[in-house]
């Protein structure tokens, strides 16, 4: 008989990508960045919280020269549905002007945040922009967004674990799961 789930795993309905299963694509995922930013130095913008635990582990297998900037950015506001509308502090002189900038997110959506963030850099004149997020979820996008990376594409179901939160908690989760309704 299988131990019982207990602890946070306990509020999931179901694991959809294991810790294993996350790893090893977003060790992939560097990979590709590896050969694409050859030479260069890349300065990435990492979208907080959600993407903390993504780019914490994507950076380490990093072997170009990177700076690290964060930005939080938000269109949940808390629930499990985008409000439409983005907030976000953009750190008083940030400049990405003739910078190789790769903006990374946890999950594309509706696709507001990530083009409201792309917008912004591109008016910087970034000597190039490339985004990448972990997840995308197969729905319809609210606005199109030009995203070069995506690690796994989802139902468009809510997620929680590995950065991504419901109402503040579950982000120390290794994996990613789907909640139990209840
Ligand atoms: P978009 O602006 O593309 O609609 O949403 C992107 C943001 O919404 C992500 O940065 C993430 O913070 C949040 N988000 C979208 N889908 C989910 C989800 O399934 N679970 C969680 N926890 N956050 C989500
Ligand atoms: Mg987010």
């Amino acid at each position: 008989m299988p131990a019982p789930v207990t602890g946070v795993l306990a509020d999931l309905d179901r694991i959809l990508l294991s810790t294993e299963q996350i790893q090893s694509r977003v060790a992939e995922m560097a990979a590709t960045l590896n050969r694409h930013y050859a030479n260069k130095t890349v300065s990435v913008l990492a979208l907080m919280d959600g993407a903390l635990f993504f780019v914490a582990d994507l950076l380490r297998h990093l072997e170009v020269p990177v700076r690290l900037y964060t930005v939080s950015a938000s269109s949940y506001h808390g629930g499990t549905a985008s409000s439409g509308e983005v907030r976000m502090n953009w750190p008083a002189g940030l400049d990405f002007q003739g910078q190789d900038v790769l903006l990374l997110d946890d999950i594309l959506d509706t696709g507001l945040t990530l083009g409201v963030l792309r917008d912004k850099i591109a008016a910087q004149q970034p000597a190039s922009l490339r985004t990448g997020v972990l997840l995308a979820k197969k729905r319809e996008r609210v606005r199109d967004v030009i995203v070069e990376d995506i690690g796994f594409e989802i139902e468009d179901e809510f997620v929680v674990g590995y950065g991504m939160d419901y109402q503040g908690r579950f982000r120390n989760l290794p994996c990613i799961g789907i909640l139990n309704p209840a």
